[in-house]
Parts: C-alpha cells; structure tokens; sequence
C-alpha cells in the first residue's frame, strides 16, 4: 500500500514544526500526477547511464508522453565550468548558458529537446540552496540535516522540474555508482521519493555489469549481484535490471541476477554493446523495458499509439540510413585533448549525423597538435580529407594548430574551425596571408605586436572563473550572398563559450585581404562566423561559437554537413550530388504538408 502524497504534503506544509515530515515543493506540485523512471549505477562508472537514460525516455516520448531529464551530479562543483575535459569529458553549454556534464548533449540529442539548468543538480547546488536557506532563517530553528533537510532539496529540485516541465515523466540519472559517498545522500533521497510520491509513481532501475573475464571465456554475474544487493540494502528494490555486457547476456547469468534481486526475469534485461548510440532506443523496445516501465508506472492511458507509429517510422529512416552508408572518409581532429574522445563527444556525434544525411561513414583521426610544425603539417594530414580544429584554451598545441590552418588554407583541405579554432584561423590569416608577423592572441601573447584576438570588453571587468565566460545561445546576424547565408539564412541561434573574440580594429584589414566574417552579433561588433571565398577555397569556414552542440541526428548542423560534403568530394572526385544545408526531416516535412 502506497501513502497519501497529498496529505503528507499538507501536514509538512501546515504545522512545520510539530511534523518530522519535510516536502518543500514548489506551487502547484501534486504528488503522484509526475511519475519518476530513476536510473542508478551499480558495478563501476563509465556504462553509458546517460546513453541508457536517454535512450529509454526516448521511448516513452515516442509512445507520445512528455519526458524531461535530469541529471543528479555528485561533485560539490556547482557547475562543469570549471572541469578540465582530460577528466571528466567535454562541458556541455544549454542555451541558457548553463555549464553541465556531457550527458546533457545525450538527451539533447537523443530527445532533440532543449534543455535548461532545471535539467542539471550538483550537489555544490543542493548545498548552496540548503546553506542559504539556512542563513535567511527558512529552517525555524531546526538544526538542519542531511535527512530530511538536504533530501528534501533533492525532491524539491526534481518537482521543480516536473512542474516546469510538466512532463508526464521525469528521468533522474544518479551519476556515479551505487556505494559511492558522493551520492549516497541521492539515493537515500530517492527512497523517500518513493515513499513520499506513492505507489506506481516511481519506477527504480538498476544499470549493471556483467563481466565476461577472457581467461574464462564466459560471463559471470557476481559483481552485478553485489552492487544490487548494495542498492537493495539502502531501501531501494529495483523493479528493470539492465546488464550491460560485452555480448549479449546469457539466460543463465539473468536468472541469476533475477534470483538474488527479486526482480523477475522478464524485467532483468540485456544490454550488450552496438555500433551507434541511435540504436539503442530500437533495441530496448525490442527487449520490452518500456513496456515494463509503463506497466510499472500505470502510464497505459497516456500512450499514443498512432503517435507512436509515426514517431518509430521517422526513427527507423534514420537507423535504416546509418546501417547502409556507402562511401568512406576520414576527417582529422586537430586537439590537445586527443588522448579522451569524451572531451569532443558532441563534434564526433555532428559528424556522425552529417555523415547519416550524406551516406557516408566518417572515420576519425585524432592528430596531437603540440607535436605539429609548418614542416611536419603536410605529413600529418596527408591521409585526411577534411579536418576540424576544434575549442581550447590556453597555449599548449595552438603553434600546431596554427601550422594546420596554414596548410589546409593553402592546399584547399575543407576545413571547420570551432571557437579557439576560429580564432586560430584568424591568427593565421593575419600572420601569413596580411604580412603581420608574429600576430597571435592576448590569451597565448599578451605583448604581442598584432593583437589580433583580444578580450571581449565585458570580460575585462570580470573576476573569478565559474560561470562568467559569454555562455549560451545567442542571436547571430548572417551577411547576405555568403556560404554561411546558403546554411542559415538571414539569422541563426548558435551557443558561445568563450572570452576572447576578433579585435575589432583588424576586422577591415582581414576583410580587405579576403577574409569574409559573414556572421556577427546584432548587438555588438563580434565576429562570429568566417570564411573564405569557394572561388579560392572549396571549404573553408570558421565560428566564434559551438555548432557541434545543436546538431541532432535528425536536424544535422549546418557547418559539419558543408565539411563532410567537401571531403566526399574530396575522397570521391567524380560524386556530384548537390548539397541541402538544411535538410528537412520527415517531421518537418509531414508538419509542412499538414500546413500547406
Ligand atoms: N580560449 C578561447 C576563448 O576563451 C576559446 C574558447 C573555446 O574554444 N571554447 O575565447
């Protein structure tokens, strides 16, 4: 038998000081109408939570339920802005200008869905709340505690969103891994989450490993059997096991599991490894977990199936696409960061949606820019056929991206700078191309002679480092009659983060030498977009800002197509298909016929 949320929720309300029952809720939340699938790791990190997370809320709102994400992170750090990307993998920037964990850009891309910081909870957040809230006096003179005071924050922020949102179901990943002291405070949480909501509001799942050492040559289930029971001893019984696992999980090892977890074997899943992330929605419907959460969460009612017959047929279009590709092309990766794929996951994933659009597989080849010179560019990109230079800060490898510029400018290599990269392009120009030696930027050269990247005004005045970069969407104005107008007409809405930008007084020496800065703010004298002419070059083009964070698999970003294209024909001189930059999707199109 569940409890009554709502009575609960009055008591809490009415008489604070007479009730051990804490549920600060915001106006208008009713417990029980939101349902919460809540995902946990047990086992070790680094499953793909976040792809697991993503892919089963997909699911649901194909069967026409709405769903928002969000991600509980451990850390004390109160956003990802301050995170080396060696570490923890790229920062993902939502328009709003939050900085969050690369997750983010999963269920962005998985939900094509813009996401906002109601999205993402660190525990420096949950603190900061608590902690404030104590010092304006909004405890009563209770001495504040981690039960019920800071869990009830952690409720608090996930009803925030579920009235927001007003998503018929919210999605809670627990970063981390069951056991760990960072988020047990989230998982006891959780457990009163359960409690508090009632009965079939909250659907707990356990993201496991089953290992398959190859000294033995088979699977074996101890490790997840611990870390479940690890779970089931904080008061929480899972109701779907998902295996994650090499190879398919074997009927043996899930009876196993199913046996020391009570959760029956009809909801212990497999979840082996796949070629694409985009196929894994596919293969949990195939596997039944979102008819088991519905069933668990009594959602029966709100399913569309019309909805859903629509939605699976556009999907299927673009996993039918991604399975037939024909043709092959490498495209270099110009990054100090080399050494972690995760820290450019949103620029693998824009090429890969560029690639799906144009039948074309993109291979990668990551090149280490600090060991790059003018001498050795030509010999380290000689097997690419296009290359991408992208974000950084600081000095370490710019000289080799600088090299790598020069030589993809002067041989006509298609190339794609993003951010620092845009920047680098601009100092490269100006060094080899307007005779101002030694230019570079305030940010690697601070006494140099042609400043030609310099600190952004606002950013002169600003102290401290989280948060107070130029972060999020903003509005960019596109010149007529240039390529970038073919992709975006005359306006598009990119993301930023960054503080440097093209010193305004070396814009008309740039542009009298051929640079075209076909995109700047409405507002101020920013450049963000640059090119050169496809009368000297066939791909050349550069951003202020991150167009590999709205790219989706369905809506392929601009800037990545035009590069992939170039390279096609680059690798395959005789294909001749023409370019849409902006292919419509089967949505788009089917909205565009409802219309007309
Ligand atoms: N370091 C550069 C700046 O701050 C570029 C930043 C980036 O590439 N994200 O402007």
């Amino acid at each position: 038998m569940g409890i009554d949320g709502d009575k609960l929720l009055n008591s809490a309300r009415e008489r604070p000081d007479q009730t051990e029952f804490y549920m600060p809720s915001p106006a208008g939340y009713r417990p029980g109408q939101c349902k919460y699938v809540v995902v946990l790791g047990t086992v070790m990190s680094g499953l793909g939570k976040g792809i697991f997370s993503s892919s089963l809320a997909k699911c649901l709102q194909d069967k026409g339920l709405s769903v928002a994400p969000i991600k509980l992170e451990g850390y004390l750090n109160v956003d990802s802005g301050t995170l080396n990307p060696y570490r923890h993998g790229e920062v993902f920037v939502l328009d709003d200008g939050t900085e969050c964990d690369m997750d983010l850009g999963t269920y962005e891309r998985m939900l094509d869905q813009d996401l906002s910081r109601l999205n993402f909870c660190t525990s420096g957040q949950i603190y900061r709340r608590v902690l404030d809230r104590e010092r304006t006096g909004g405890y009563l003179g209770r001495d504040v505690q981690m039960i019920p005071h800071v869990t009830g924050e952690v409720m608090n922020r996930l009803r925030e969103l579920a009235v927001a949102s007003q998503a018929d179901v919210v999605f809670v990943e627990i970063g981390g891994t069951v056991g760990d002291v960072e988020n047990a405070y989230y998982i006891e949480a959780m457990r009163q989450l359960a409690f508090e909501e009632g009965e079939h509001s909250v659907c707990f799942v356990a993201l496991t490993y089953v290992l398959e050492p190859n000294i033995l040559g088979e699977q074996k289930s101890k490790a997840a059997q611990l870390g479940i029971r690890q779970l089931m001893e904080c008061g929480i019984q899972p109701h779907i096991i998902a295996c994650r696992a090499e190879n398919p999980v074997t009927k043996q090892v899930r009876e196993k599991i199913a046996l020391f977890s009570n959760v029956p074997m009809e909801r212990v899943f497999s979840m082996h490894d796949c070629e694409s992330v985009y196929l894994i929605p596919d293969m949990l419907r195939a596997a039944g977990y979102d008819r088991a959460v519905i069933e668990r969460l009594k959602l029966e009612e709100r399913v569309d199936a019309e909805e859903e017959r629509r939605r699976r047929e556009v999907w299927s279009d673009y996993t039918r696409r991604l399975k037939s590709v024909a043709r092959h092309v490498t495209v270099g990766i110009t990054g100090k960061y080399t050494a972690v794929r995760d820290a450019y996951a949103s620029i693998i994933k824009a090429l890969e949606h560029a690639g799906v659009h144009l039948g074309v597989k993109v291979h990668l080849s990551w090149i280490d820019t600090t060991e790059v010179t003018d001498e050795t560019a030509a010999q380290c990109l000689a097997q690419v056929h296009g290359m991408i230079v992208p974000g950084a800060f600081g000095t370490r490898g710019a000289e080799g991206k600088i090299a790598c510029l020069k030589h993809a400018r002067s041989t006509g290599l298609p190339c794609l700078g993003i951010c620092y990269g845009f920047q680098m392009a601009v100092i490269e120009f100006a060094r080899n191309v307007c005779a101002m030696e030694g230019a570079n930027s305030d940010e690697i050269d601070p006494d140099c002679r042609y400043p030609v990247i310099t600190l952004l005004p606002e950013q002169k005045k600003i102290e401290g480092l989280g948060g107070t970069m130029r972060l999020g969407g903003h509005n960019v104005v596109v010149r007529e009659g240039t390529l970038a107008y073919r992709m975006f007409g005359p306006q598009v809405r990119l993301r930023f983060r960054h503080r440097y930008e093209v010193e305004p007084r070396y814009i008309a020496p740039l542009e009298a030498a051929g640079m075209i800065f076909s995109g700047r703010s409405p507002h101020a004298e920013i450049m963000h977009l640059l090119e050169l002419s496809q009368n000297v070059h066939p791909y050349y083009f550069a951003t202020q800002a991150h167009p590999e964070l709205t790219s989706r698999p369905m809506s392929p970003q601009p800037m990545f197509l035009g590069l992939v294209y170039a390279a096609l024909k680059r690798a395959y001189p005789d294909y001749d298909a023409p370019l849409d930059y902006r292919p419509a999707t089967e949505t788009q199109r089917e909205i565009s016929v409802a219309e007309s």
